[in-house]
């Protein structure tokens, strides 16, 4: 098993529910090893759990699967979808928008109300635009709410 950084592998960031294969090129796993590093990484320390990885590196027939667009910086393996199981996803967004440097965060299909709802994705590539966003029912808003 190839690791990527100290815990997270590459299948972890690879992982997809479609049954496609989904092998990542050297570039996409340079792309998620920087991700692993310094956002999966200090995410894990930070909140001394299991980060679950719902979605990292998406080949196109995994991309197209899911109804991403080829521009999806999944497709470069610079983003990763991600939760923690026993922490809401508001406050693990909220944390990464404070404390890490990331190209794009946005807090996906989060609920005030059930604060396991959604996911967060975030991306780390050569942009680091820092932009932060809430996407709901397919419109994104800019910062962070539920
Ligand atoms: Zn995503």
């Amino acid at each position: 098993m190839t690791q990527l950084s100290p815990h997270f592998s590459l299948s972890e960031m690879t992982v997809t529910g479609t049954g496609l294969p989904n092998v990542a090129p050297s570039q996409a796993i340079a792309s998620l090893t920087a991700l692993c590093v310094n956002v999966l990484e200090p995410i894990r320390a930070h909140f001394g759990k299991p980060v679950q990885v719902n979605s990292g590196y998406r080949g196109p027939a995994v991309n197209r699967a899911v109804g991403s667009k080829p521009t999806s910086q999944h497709a470069k393996g610079e983003a990763a979808d991600i939760e923690i199981p026993g922490v809401s996803n508001l406050a693990l967004a909220r944390w990464i928008a404070a404390n890490l440097k990331f190209d794009q965060l946005i807090a996906e299909a989060v609920k005030a109300n059930d604060p396991s709802a959604g996911w967060v994705h975030v991306s780390y590539g050569p942009r680091m635009r820092g932009q932060v966003l809430t996407m709901k029912g397919g419109k994104y808003t800019v910062g962070l709410a539920a």
